[in-house]
């Protein structure tokens, strides 16, 4: 009886060990997570993010490499949202626009904007006037979309210009998500070839998920070797180019406000829905 007493003693010591270390595995991984989910930014309050990297792109478009509280800081921005910037004209009157970074959380320590910067632009004056070790006034996350995995079969995806970035964002959070088989249908229109944004890093996202993402170049003023659209984006474009309206689609779209219009209304006239429909 004594042996049998002993041997359960045992075993309850045993039990009670391999629960106590679960337990402190289960909360030092809860730890872990919500200290990195938690983030950098404040949805109320402007935070300031020092810049620490400034790449020219072309003659008007720059990367802007903007430093986390440490190296293993994330921005914290959900997949589909944005933040709001805050700079100087060149009036000095203070302006606010929202951006989308090219980076994701799996980038940690920095965070990167792709800013084009219009001649006439307000917020663009402010920063084509940034140096290295300025500081930016970020607030977020803000806006009404939230990628969730699954949350359609396809996407359909209608950008001009920077309105890039937003697309950029979500097809990069999808596309390096092993588990997530979303087909992502992209047409990006330009002015000309060098107005192409972020061409490399679609090109390498085309090429590693042929069978997910497809994009469609189209150029208002083509090269003379040219195998994309000419023109605006037309119907018969959305139409060759994008997947057709039914359930499980939705189409995104961010471009500058005439191009927004034009999209809405060939949309409606190939038979999308309100609910298929989304602009940034
Ligand atoms: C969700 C979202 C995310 C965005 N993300 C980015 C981003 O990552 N990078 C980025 O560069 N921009 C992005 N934009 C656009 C950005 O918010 C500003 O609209 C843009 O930087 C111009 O602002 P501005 O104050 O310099 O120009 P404004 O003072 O508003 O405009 C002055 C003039 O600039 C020209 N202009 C302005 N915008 C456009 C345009 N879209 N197309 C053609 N001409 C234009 C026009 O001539 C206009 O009259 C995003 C917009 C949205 C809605």
């Amino acid at each position: 009886m004594d042996f049998l007493g002993q041997e359960s003693f045992d075993t309850q010591i045993i039990f009670g060990v391999a629960v106590a270390l679960l337990a402190i595995g289960a909360a030092v991984v809860y730890l872990k997570t919500t200290k990195k989910s938690k983030g950098c930014l404040d949805p109320e309050n402007f935070k300031e993010f020092k810049l620490v990297k400034r790449t020219q792109l072309s003659h008007n478009v720059a990367k802007f490499t903007f430093e986390l509280p440490t190296s293993t800081s994330v921005l914290g921005l959900p997949i589909g949202q944005h933040i709001s910037c805050r700079g100087k004209d060149g009036q000095g009157e203070e302006v606010i626009k929202p951006y989308t970074p090219t980076t994701l959380d799996s980038d940690v320590g920095i965070f990167e904007l792709v800013i084009k910067m219009y001649p006439q632009g307000r917020m663009s004056h402010h920063f084509r006037e940034m140096s290295v070790g300025d500081y930016l006034a970020v607030k977020g996350p803000k806006g009404r979309f939230r990628y969730q995995p699954g949350q359609v079969r396809a996407f359909g995806m209608l950008a001009g210009g920077s309105g890039i970035t937003p697309m950029f964002q979500v097809a990069r959070a999808i596309l390096e998500s092993p588990n997530d088989k979303t087909k992502l249908h992209l047409i990006y229109a330009n002015v000309t070839y060098e107005d192409i944004l972020l061409k490399e890093e679609l090109e390498g996202l085309a090429t590693t998920y042929p069978d997910q993402f497809k994009v469609y170049y189209v150029l208002n003023q083509p090269p003379e070797v040219w195998d994309g659209g000419v023109g605006f984006v037309s119907k018969e474009m959305i139409q060759n180019h994008l997947p057709a309206p039914g359930p499980g689609v939705q189409i995104l779209r961010c471009g500058p406000p005439p191009m927004n219009k034009a999209m809405a209304a060939h949309l409606e006239a190939l038979g999308y829905s309100p609910d298929m429909l989304f602009q940034f």
